[in-house]
């Protein structure tokens, strides 16, 4: 079968694996936010190629991993001490830094711009990786461009199999990812710095170490181009509303319809032909479920995808809602 391969994360499979990157393939690997698809940061033909499999656009840039603040500093310009605060107390972990890119740095690895984003993963198998390879390696999410994020091994199969170009591509798999929603991108080249992309942390647990931080209204793309309004797209149509409003649709229209529901008190209101899929009621666990749910959901073939929105103003939320909105926004056709 043409295609990647699943190989389980071991001393061994991670050995070949750096081999690849060092021949300039590329490697699918388990970090705690998502599976990334990586090639050297510093190798020019390893990012084209990211580039082309993904059908990304050459001007959304790439996060760059690195094992410390040590690697970080090589790569970047403008480090200051609040990278170095918020590095020691979140690195390894869930938080993308955007600073200069240093001349030693290919444009290509951040699509052409100036900076560079880079962030320390956490995953055992991302750090076992990065030090096998013994360089940076960029690696934005192993999904096909504004598509769903993996979070397992088994998602990546499922977007690539049957596509030449990655064929014999090495997929680690690291088991679930545990956070399972993408990083904070924090731009530390603007004063006060900005969040580009909510993520696991929030500008509340950082704040405290550097002073205020803003955010990027969702419409205002051009800071960061991935964070495009329609992202993390499912292919069924997909409505993010009320109660009411999913009680209507189960009820008025005739379509099948696939619906994701935290509150337990709603999920009697979905019977058959729909499909009822539960969701956490805490962020952490909303977030570790989100992409399986989303995926899940696509593969249903329902007509429409329906997801429970709680309207709530908690900070831990604003991640989870900005990517369930994005998934609900329409696609660019
Ligand atoms: P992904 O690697 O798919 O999780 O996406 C990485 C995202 O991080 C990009 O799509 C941008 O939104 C953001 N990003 C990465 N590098 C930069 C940068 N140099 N400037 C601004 N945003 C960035
Ligand atoms: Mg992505």
């Amino acid at each position: 079968m043409i295609g990647p391969r699943i190989l389980k994360a071991n001393e061994d499979s991670i050995r070949e694996a750096a081999a690849d990157l060092k021949r300039g393939s590329m490697v699918v690997f388990p970090t705690e936010t998502v599976y990334g698809l990586g090639g050297g940061t510093l190798d020019e033909s390893s990012l084209e190629s990211i580039y082309r499999l993904k059908g990304r656009d050459r001007d959304n840039p790439l996060i760059a991993h690195v094992l410390d603040i040590e690697d970080a500093k090589n790569i970047t310009t403008g480090w200051d001490d609040r990278c170095t605060l918020l590095a020691e107390a979140w690195w390894p972990g869930p938080l993308t830094l955007v600073l200069g890119r240093a001349p030693s740095v290919p444009e290509l690895a951040s699509g052409g711009r100036p900076t560079l984003a880079i962030r320390s993963p956490q995953h055992p198998v991302a750090r076992a990786l990065l030090k096998a390879y013994g360089e940076p390696i960029s690696a934005p999410s192993a999904n096909r461009s504004g598509d769903v994020s993996p979070t397992c091994a088994q998602h990546v199969i499922d977007d690539y199999s049957g596509d030449a170009a990655a064929d014999g591509m090495i997929v680690l798999d690291g088991d679930r990812c545990h956070v399972g929603i993408e990083s904070t991108v924090l731009d530390m080249t603007v004063d006060p710095p900005r969040i580009l992309r909510p993520g696991a942390l929030t500008a509340e647990v950082l704040q405290p170490l550097i002073g205020l931080i803003e955010h990027m209204d969702i419409h205002q793309t051009s800071a960061s181009p991935g964070t495009m309004e329609s992202h993390y797209s499912p292919q069924t149509n997909c409505l993010l509303v009320g109660i009411e409003e999913i009680r209507h649709h189960l009820v008025n229209i005739n379509q099948r319809c696939v619906v994701l529901i935290s509150n337990p008190d709603h999920h009697d209101l979905v019977q058959p032909p729909h499909k009822l899929l539960k969701m956490p009621t805490d962020p952490d666990g909303y977030a570790h479920q989100l992409y399986d749910a989303l995926r899940r959901a696509d593969s249903e073939q329902a007509d429409l995808i329906l997801i429970e929105s709680n309207g709530e103003e908690d900070p831990n939320w604003i991640a989870i809602r900005d990517r369930l909105m994005r998934a609900a926004s329409d696609r660019p056709i």
